[in-house]
């Protein structure tokens, strides 16, 4: 079985970088090199090509057939919604936790400003705890919303917490604990024996891990 035909998307940044030893466990070529601007590589017989993205485009390179399989964060799929992709594996990378926080460690007890770029995620976190809450859109660098001004809450990812005690801010509460999953085109997963090979190698050695009853077989 050759994999010429299949492509992966892949998130820029921790994803891309956590995911190359995974990657090359399963035996599939990584040609990018570190310092390189490239952004894709082709497909082989022995590995699929990759295209690389930024995570919220993932998804949607997936959701239209552009790519077979897709390597996304869990918070950005909640974020977006699974209606049109599935997931098809966990992976042990790019752990992280999305989070109130905040310049103190207690939620607020009046109405607030939160700057975030999980509107969804913070909306829903808000109604679920009874919060009154305007949220400010903001699409990186969250941190900052405090230190200059804009809003002095915010709903951000964080991992070890070392760019949050940068900018004097504290956590307040997890909202949701996210992880690099693996995602399929439905038509493709169904269609193209490829892609649930490359699932399955990828996965190798994660036993434990993809046992959840609502992943796609
Ligand atoms: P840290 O200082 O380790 O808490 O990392 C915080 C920053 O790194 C966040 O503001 C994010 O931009 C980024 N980050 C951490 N973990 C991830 C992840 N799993 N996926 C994407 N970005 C992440």
């Amino acid at each position: 079985m050759g994999f010429d035909d299949i492509r992966v998307a892949i998130g820029k940044g921790r994803i891309l970088s956590q995911l190359k030893p995974r990657w090359i466990d399963a035996e599939f070529p990584w040609p990018l090199e570190s310092d390189s601007a490239k952004l894709w590589f082709a497909a082989s017989q022995s590995g699929p090509g990759a295209i690389i993205v930024r995570g919220q485009d993932v998804a949607t390179l997936v959701a239209r057939g552009v790519a077979d399989l897709g390597v996304v964060g869990t918070d950005l799929l909640v974020e977006r919604g699974l209606n049109d992709v599935l997931q098809v594996a966990d992976l042990d990378v790019a752990a992280c936790r999305v989070v109130l926080a905040g310049t103190r460690s207690t939620r607020p007890d009046g109405p607030f400003l939160v700057a975030s770029k999980y509107q969804n995620i913070t909306r829903d976190f808000l109604n679920r705890n009874h919060l009154q809450a305007d949220i400010v859109p903001m699409g990186g660098s969250l941190e900052l919303a405090p230190v200059i001004g804009l809003a002095p809450y915010i709903v951000d990812i964080v991992d070890t917490g070392v760019t949050l005690r940068q900018h004097h801010l504290v956590e307040i509460e997890t909202i949701m604990h996210s992880h690099a999953c693996l995602i399929a085109n439905p038509a493709h997963w169904r269609a193209k024996p490829e892609v649930v090979a490359i699932r399955d190698q990828l996965i190798r050695g994660l036993d434990g891990m993809n046992q959840a009853g609502g992943l796609a077989r």
